[in-house]
């Protein structure tokens, strides 16, 4: 079938929305419609060359839709049902997950970096050969295949746009305050970064009752969202942050989160916890970063420093977990979008995210014919 898509060429130069072929779902796979895409800087690193990628190759790893096909062998999807794409499948039998780590799963490592699906083949192209599919998924087009791995079902009852952004944002912000760093009730909490993932650990430690959440952004615009998602206190980057989060803690924040992925800051977020506390990075810099530690003073100090990747997450529990969590009114994962786009705006969705504008952008699809 013809498809509209996203598709980068190269790195530096806008994407260009076009048509592509779509090829049928093999073997233990299922093609969706989608309803809704996020916009995340994982994309941008991608396309800024931060992180290599084999090329063309259609964009979007945060989304969700409606299965309208599948491939043969595929049992426990069936098509009408409504599913997010998840960037971490995983295979339920290797050493990770049979230890409760399924988001450490290695199983898919090698097709998910090739940006193929699991045979080493895409399913998209265009006249010159074969388009990727960014992390096995290449969700801004409006029709994809993907492995059925790849797909966790969610109830209907939940919208596209806020499905979709369970898909990355929501879990990898949400998880690491509940899975990662277990935030309770009382813990007093910093954050760095104010973007779709900063603004998702603000709402997770929420849920899990934190009695102070600072939030902390080099851009005074992203306060309100902030503050509308469950931060007590916002301190611009700009400032003597350090000053600011011991005149609110005293002795030093519980947790810290470095949201961002810059090396400066997650060194900085060392100096922002108090001895015993832990400092956990969600954000990522390049793929060699390195950072020096205050060795010693991690000895005396006792703060542990950790990382959290896409929430530490089980997807099919956490996703469906969160997505009733918003039904019930507990998480306003709604309030985390801040702009909503057609997939020809693409290009815009991507500048407007760079400029710091506040929230997250959703791509939005019609819902017409199948
Ligand atoms: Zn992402
Ligand atoms: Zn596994």
């Amino acid at each position: 079938m013809k498809v509209q898509a996203a598709v980068m060429y190269g790195v530096g130069e806008p994407l260009r929305v076009e048509e592509l072929e779509l090829a049928e779902p093999k073997a233990g796979e299922v093609r969706l419609r989608m309803g809704a895409a996020g916009v995340c800087h994982s994309d941008y690193h991608v396309m800024s060359g931060q992180s290599g990628h084999e090329l063309p190759v259609v964009l979007g790893h945060e989304g969700a839709g409606t299965i309208t096909a599948v491939g043969a062998g595929v049992e426990d999807i069936a098509v009408g049902d409504h599913v997010v794409l998840s960037w971490i499948p995983y295979c339920g039998k290797c050493f990770f997950c049979e230890h409760a780590q399924t988001h450490l799963c290695q199983a898919y490592k090698a097709p998910l970096w090739d940006g193929t699906m699991m045979d080493g083949t895409c399913r998209f192209s265009n006249a010159h050969g074969p388009v990727r599919h960014l992390s096995m998924l290449g969700c801004w087009a409006d029709n994809v295949v993907v492995p059925q791995e790849s797909c966790v079902p969610i109830d209907k009852a939940v919208p596209f746009e806020i499905a979709a952004l369970l898909g990355c944002a929501v879990t990898t912000g949400v998880g690491a305050a509940l899975n990662r760093a277990k935030v309770t009730r009382g813990d007093r909490v910093a954050v760095i970064g104010a973007g779709g993932v900063g603004l998702s650990i603000i709402m997770g430690a929420n849920l899990a009752g934190a009695e102070q959440i600072i939030a902390i952004d080099a851009s005074p615009a992203a306060e309100i969202k902030a503050r509308e998602l469950g931060a007590t206190h916002f301190v611009d980057a700009k400032k003597d942050v350090g000053a600011e989060i011991r005149a609110l803690t005293e002795h030093g924040a519980d947790h810290v989160f470095e949201a961002v992925g810059k090396r400066m800051l997650q060194r900085a977020a060392i100096d922002y916890c108090r001895p015993g506390g832990q400092v956990t990075f969600v954000g990522m810099d390049a793929n060699d970063a390195t950072i020096d530690l205050p060795s010693t003073g991690i000895t005396r100090s006792e703060i542990n420093v950790t990382g959290s990747i896409f929430g530490s997450a089980c997807t099919t529990r956490d996703f469906n977990a969160y997505g009733q969590h918003f039904l019930d009114g507990k998480l306003p994962i709604d309030q985390l979008i801040g702009r909503r786009y057609r997939l020809e705006e693409i290009n815009n969705a991507i500048d407007d995210m760079l400029s710091g504008k506040p929230g997250r952008g959703v791509i939005l699809f019609d819902q017409g014919a199948a």
